[in-house]
């Protein structure tokens, strides 16, 4: 069964059930009429001021054949749950999973046991299948480490590779194939210094070529924050305890811990805070200009395509500021 997914989730236990994990988020930006799958969601009554993510996502599993939606319903979205009961209308059906509010280890238990009651994957498939991942992940750190240590490892590619690992790109044994390609060819690249050391944070941008924009800027970008929780580098312990530490769904306030500490691990000299438009995440930025210790600067975009001439300004203006 195909299941598409709003969000990360324990991947493990789908995979482990025998079905096939696709991140919705990945489906809709890479579509090649991503335009027109926004279109359509507004078309069907979605608002012209709701984030284009979520229009994308309602689209996408509605022309691309998912069989059931796993929704996040606390700790991604404010729009999830409406979404799932519009596609509940379409005749989709759908799985609410929730990241308790408090990390509740035991609350966050019952919610991956449901989850592997649903989906048929027995304790020794999940462990079995985290087993398999680890060896994945570990090779995902290597190339975060390629990114910031080496520099051997663009932004971009950074941002690609950690964000596939929300579905492992629907096929763990082929991502495991190319990263080892790519691993050995970035491996063998000469070490590249760019004038600025930045940290990107935040949901991941709906713009193309944002990274590319700032390596143009003589900047590299060394830190993907989402990116890399979405990755779970550090898989250790129980799988409650892996989804405990996975900081995104949680407050703010624990993100910018974990931010601060790569930063400072890291020599970033500035973090770029990404938000959508009609995003309730905006407000985030309030928790990370007074708990960074970094300059931030905050950017928003809305539909996809290429980064528009204003937030090139601002970004140059940025840099200009962090090398007086
Ligand atoms: S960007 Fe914000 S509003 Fe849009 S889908 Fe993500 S969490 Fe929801």
């Amino acid at each position: 069964m195909r299941v598409g997914i709003t969000t990360t989730v324990p991947v493990e236990v789908i995979l482990a059930g025998g079905h096939t994990p696709v991140d919705l988020n990945n489906l809709f930006i890479t579509h090649p009429e991503r335009d027109e799958l926004i279109a359509r969601a507004e078309q069907d009554g979605f608002p012209a001021n709701l984030c284009a993510w979520i229009k994308g996502i309602y689209a996408a599993v509605i022309s691309e054949g998912i069989d059931e939606v796993i929704g996040v319903t606390r700790g991604d979205c404010s729009s999830t749950e409406k979404l799932l009961e519009v596609l509940r209308l379409k005749g989709f059906r759908t799985v609410p999973f929730a990241y308790p509010a408090d990390r509740d280890r035991g609350a966050l238990t019952i919610e991956i046991e449901k989850l592997s009651r649903h989906y048929g994957a027995s304790a020794k498939a999940i462990a079995g299948m985290r087993e398999r991942l680890h060896r994945l992940r570990q090779k995902l750190a290597r190339l975060d480490e390629l990114t910031w240590q080496e520099g051997k490892v663009f932004g971009a590619e950074n941002h690609l590779w950690l964000v596939s690992a929300s579905d492992f790109n629907r096929d763990p044994d082929r991502l495991e194939q190319d990263l080892d390609q790519f691993l050995a060819q970035a491996e063998s690249r000469p070490p590249r210094k760019a004038r600025f050391r930045l940290a990107y944070v935040g949901v991941p941008p709906i713009w193309d070529d944002l990274y590319q924009v700032i390596e143009s800027q003589d900047a590299a970008v060394v830190f993907n924050e989402t990116q890399r929780q979405f990755a779970m580098l550090d898989d250790s312990g129980a799988l409650a305890d892996q989804y405990a530490r996975y900081t995104y769904p949680y407050d703010t306030e624990s993100r910018a811990l974990d931010i601060r500490s790569e930063c400072r691990q890291r020599g970033v000299q500035g973090v770029v805070h990404y938000a959508q438009t009609f995003c309730h995440r905006q407000v985030e930025a309030i928790v990370f200009r007074k708990t960074l210790g970094l300059p931030v600067l905050s950017l928003e975009g809305d539909r996809p395509g290429p980064v528009d001439i204003r937030t090139l300004t601002r970004l140059q203006a940025f840099l200009e500021m962090l090398s007086q």
